[in-house]
């Protein structure tokens, strides 16, 4: 097979073009947060095809153009790549560095070009660069703690094989069948065979790559409070009829705390709304020290909160409340340097023979926290102690 790598350099000149610029108009359907990215990439998707177009004219334009333009313009196309991948993933840009190896190539080049010719040389430096760019684009990829999605996974696949076609061809660097850049060899094929699918493989996979992290933000707006970033009601409402269910069948205990901030409403009389969202959300920091990582916390309305304890006995709740109460009364939330006081009423109801589902699970604990506000807030009440009252008024 006779692999004609100047016709291949362009067909992929040409479809990398096509896509960076029809990526390039869909740019900011995207939200914010993925939009530089995909710049970087549609920038990157937008240098390659004139780098491949000046490889591909090798013999009729000047060497200057054909070598040493050809060769940076591909260190610039794929450190914009790298940066793609790295602001996706929210890393630093790396610019200085980047800079640095640009202008290095750009030197090495052009005197492996005029003052010491050498096609070996520059091979071996080229593809020693791209070797080193892929691995930082795997690197950045990988880095965060967060699961790495199966189109991420492809996007590093390909980078790697890549990361060994430019280990392959620096090892064949001084292939004897090779005079020139477009010289049909098997390891020309190969490198460029990489380079003609590079863009297209690459591009879709970065693509579906920002699909999922979209349906990822998505499904998290649609569970989170945007606020304090604890679960809403109907995700508290999902998870407490599990854990009702699963308390019912294994006989574990499993108790709700329902909290209200007090006086909520004078901090955003007399600091302003900016500074109750700060109260909300630091009340939320506050609750969080004094539970476990499998108790649920949910924002049900303006300044009322759900805590969900599986595996806690009633009792065991009443404890965790009145350390919550306490906690509060023991940290100081200042305003601008005034103190706020941060208080809360605390209604605990429990999973027991009188209460076997959510619903009554919730008005149980309703009733113990407006139980706690009428008798004069900022306190814990028992549903089992109310309950105990009005059996007692009943006889
Ligand atoms: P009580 O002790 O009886 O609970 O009194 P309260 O002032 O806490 O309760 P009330 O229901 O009278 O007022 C709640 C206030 O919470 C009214 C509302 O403007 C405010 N609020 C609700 N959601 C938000 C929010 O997201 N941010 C801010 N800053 N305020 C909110
Ligand atoms: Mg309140
Ligand atoms: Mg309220």
């Amino acid at each position: 097979m006779n692999f004609h790598i100047p016709t291949a350099m362009l067909l992929t000149a040409i479809t990398t073009l096509i896509m960076g610029l029809s990526l390039a108009f869909t740019v900011t359907d995207y939200p914010r947060a993925l939009q530089v990215p995909i710049r970087q990439w549609v920038r990157s998707l937008l240098v390659s095809p004139f780098a491949f177009l000046l490889f591909a004219l090798r013999e009729r334009i000047p060497d200057w153009a054909s070598i040493v333009l050809a060769n940076v313009l591909l260190i610039v196309s794929t450190t914009l790549l790298v940066q793609a991948l790295r602001s996706y993933n929210r890393l630093g840009s790396l610019r200085a560095w980047s800079v640095a190896n640009i202008v290095i190539t750009l030197a090495a080049v052009s005197v492996m070009t005029y003052v010491w010719p050498s096609i070996a040389g520059r091979t071996l430096l080229v593809a020693g660069q791209l070797a080193v760019l892929f691995v930082f684009g795997i690197a950045a990829i990988y880095r965060p703690a967060d699961q790495v999605t199966n189109p991420e996974r492809m996007v590093a696949s390909f980078l790697a094989v890549g990361v060994l076609v430019m280990i392959l061809r620096m090892a064949y660097a001084s292939d004897p069948l090779m005079t020139t850049l477009l010289d049909s060899t098997p390891m020309q094929s190969i490198v460029f065979t990489y380079g003609a699918l590079m863009p297209v493989i690459a591009t879709s996979g970065f693509l579906l790559m920002c699909g999922q992290r979209l349906n990822k933000d998505l499904a998290r707006l649609a569970t989170l409070d945007p606020l304090t970033e604890v679960f809403n009601r109907r995700t508290m409402t999902d998870l407490a009829n599990k854990a009702v269910a699963a308390s019912k069948r294994h006989g574990r205990p499993l108790s709700l705390l329902i909290l209200d901030i007090d006086h909520f409403k004078r901090i955003n009389d007399e600091f302003g709304h900016e500074a109750g969202d700060l109260a909300l959300c630091r009340f939320v920091e506050l609750v969080r020290e004094m539970l476990r990582s499998s108790d649920v916390v949910a924002r049900i309305g303006g300044e009322e909160f759900v805590v969900l304890l599986p595996d806690t006995a009633h009792a065991s709740a009443a404890v965790l409340a009145e350390r919550i109460r306490q906690h509060l009364h023991a940290t100081e939330f200042t305003v601008s340097g005034w103190p706020v006081p941060l208080r809360v009423s605390i209604g605990v109801g429990s999973i027991g023979p009188e209460v076997s589902n959510l619903e009554s699970l919730l008005r149980e604990a309703d009733h113990a926290m407006y139980e706690a506000k009428r008798t004069g807030r900022d306190r814990v009440v028992l549903a089992a102690d109310l309950r105990g009252a009005s059996k007692s008024e009943s006889r």
